[in-house]
């Protein structure tokens, strides 16, 4: 089947908002959630009093349709998507989306949406952004009881344009999230909270954040919107573990812990990280969706001592650029996966 691909330059697309030809809405009334609607509108009108303007009842998701070397458009492991945000919802009082006809809405907005998805090639990839909001009545403190699950999906460009380049981080004065919080759920509200010290990184001239445990800020959590991965000298790989449960549990992270494991036969050690231990490691970076591993070549401490990787700033250490390269490769379909995680959606 021949799709008529829209005419756009892929590879000068930046991570920004293009609206696209549909967008799959759900709406939940009445204790139950109801049919599939494909929608060409993409705005929402919505009561002045809906529960998202008031109390915040709001959770995502982002994931990629991407087309891979055989020209199949496929997704990486949307199932995991919806079992997240599933959780998600409950913790914040939300009716859960089943997972299920999560997955199958992922797979009809694609399909929709074909003339979107990027060619194979091009480091392009139709963004996908699952979301669901409150929107019935709310002016008491309480869960909504009318609530719409949306998928929007935009494409966006190749995340590192002209090679991958290490970036400074620094160590925040402020928390991304309370002990024991919201900080483990993918919600908006994490990252209202995190505005504020992101505008400030990126003013000092940082790419991102590194943020310590919110409790006694000793251990080594996240950045705002990435789990970080750590390497010692000896190769062993080091996932940052939070004992307040305020780190968001990363698909990416997870998935490259078990490449790390079982493809290429890494020792793995999941674990608080305290942060005085940062300068043994040879290689950090940060991993997300988006860029699957950025390298990150210094921390700045709320003390202004620099410390710097072994990798250093200019290239990504061999260890990480190995694990993203191995990922990249069983999404891009040129190495065999044989874990399941790459699903055909046409
Ligand atoms: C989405 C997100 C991540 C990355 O998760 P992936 O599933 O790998 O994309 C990490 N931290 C935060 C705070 C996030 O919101």
């Amino acid at each position: 089947m021949a799709i008529e691909k829209k005419d756009i330059d892929w590879g000068s697309l930046t991570f920004a908002y293009t609206p696209t030809d549909f967008s799959y809405v759900c709406n939940y009334k009445d204790g139950a959630w109801g049919e599939d609607i494909l929608t060409p509108d993409h705005t929402l009108q919505l009561s002045e009093c809906a529960g998202i303007f008031h109390y915040c009842q709001e959770v995502f998701e982002g994931l990629k349709a991407y087309t891979t070397k055989d020209g199949d458009i496929v997704c990486f492991r949307p199932d995991a998507n919806a079992s997240r945000m599933a959780d998600s919802a409950r913790r914040i009082c939300m009716p859960p989306f089943p997972e299920d006809r999560f997955v199958e809405a992922v797979k009809q907005v694609v399909k929709a949406n074909l003339a979107w998805v990027p060619p194979f090639g091009s480091g392009a990839t139709l963004y996908i952004r699952p979301f669901m909001i409150a929107t019935g009545n709310v002016i008491g403190v309480k869960p909504a009881t009318e609530y719409q699950f949306r998928i929007l999906v935009t494409p966006v460009g190749p995340y590192y344009k002209g090679g991958v380049q290490p970036v400074a981080l620094k160590v925040p004065e402020y928390d991304r999230a309370a002990p024991h919080g919201t900080g483990n759920i993918k919600a908006g509200l994490n990252y209202a909270m995190s505005l504020y010290p992101s505008v400030i990184a990126h003013a000092e001239g940082f790419a991102d954040n590194m943020f310590l445990d919110p409790q006694t800020h000793t251990y080594v959590e996240e950045s705002g919107g990435a789990n970080f991965l750590l390497v010692k000298e000896d190769g062993t790989l080091v996932v940052p573990q939070s004992a307040t449960d305020s780190i968001l549990p990363s698909i990416t992270r997870r998935s490259l812990v078990r490449v790390a494991e079982e493809m290429l036969g890494m020792k793995v050690e999941q674990r608080q990280v305290r942060f005085d231990e940062i300068d043994q490691f040879v290689e950090c970076g940060m991993c997300g969706t988006a860029a699957v591993i950025s390298p990150v070549g210094k921390v700045v401490d709320t003390e202004g001592v620099e410390h710097v990787f072994g990798a250093g700033m200019e290239h990504v250490g061999p260890v990480l650029a190995k694990l993203r390269e191995t990922l990249t490769g069983i999404q891009a379909g040129e190495i065999e996966d044989k874990f399941g995680w790459v699903v055909k959606v046409a």
